[in-house]
């Protein structure tokens, strides 16, 4: 299984990403936590881009796709799938890893979108801030990162739905809920990913079913 996810800061993205790699036995490549290692490993890398970060700024394209490069060849060389965390976040580094991805054979069968509110985002980055301290969860940081998601993250979606592999679901749910929702979705999908060739699928849209899915 290979996925890739597309979500707000806030959403769940690391703590669903964590579910889906442990479901599928699969490595979880998350470009924030990466970037963090490098900083606090004080790498010429992470010297380089901790002041992105700190901005709540993407970092320069190339620097993110030579990492995920190497994880995706890395997962490849191990034999298993992905799930990708954190990227891609622009329609260049979308369109540069849908070609990595086929240079490898390796590219996604799911675009994931966890869809939330604005509101709820920030409640939950403040409410996340009170417990950890990352650099770039003050409200000021909060917000460059939300604005930027709706600028130039968010209209990734709509490609991601044109090629047929967008799976959306609502992240506003009970985080066990959005989980089981998600893993009832990929296992529905499993079986399909060899038999339909991608030209033939179409997306799906579970944010409007409520409660109910997944929960048998
Ligand atoms: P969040 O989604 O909550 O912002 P992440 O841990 O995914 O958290 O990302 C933290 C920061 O890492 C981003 O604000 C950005 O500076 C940097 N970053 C992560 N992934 C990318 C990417 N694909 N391209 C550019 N910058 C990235």
């Amino acid at each position: 299984m290979r996925v890739l996810m597309v979500a707000p800061p806030g959403a769940g993205k690391g703590t669903q990403g964590a579910v889906i790699a442990a479901h599928f036995d699969i490595p979880h490549i998350a470009t924030g936590d990466l970037l963090r290692d490098h900083v606090a490993r004080q790498t010429p890398l992470g010297r380089a881009v901790r002041e992105h970060l700190d901005r709540g700024d993407l970092v320069p394209d190339h620097i993110v796709l030579d990492m995920v490069r190497d994880a995706l060849v890395a997962a490849k060389e191990a034999g298993t799938g992905y799930v990708l965390d954190g990227m891609p976040r622009n329609i260049t580094q979308a369109r540069t890893l849908y070609q990595v991805g086929k240079s490898l054979a390796m590219t996604a069968d799911v675009a994931l979108h966890l869809q939330a509110d604005d509101g709820e985002l920030i409640r939950r980055l403040l409410a996340r801030a009170a417990l950890e301290h990352r650099s770039d969860d003050t409200e000021d940081v909060i917000r460059r990162r939300l604005a930027l998601y709706h600028e130039v993250t968010h209209p990734i979606v709509t490609w991601y739905a044109e090629r047929g592999i967008l799976v959306s679901v609502d992240a506003m749910q009970p985080v066990e809920r959005v989980g089981r929702q998600i893993l009832t979705a990929l296992e529905a999908i499993r079986p399909l990913l060899d038999h339909v060739p991608e030209h033939a699928r179409t997306p799906i849209d579970l944010t409007g079913l409520g409660a109910a899915f997944g929960d048998a």
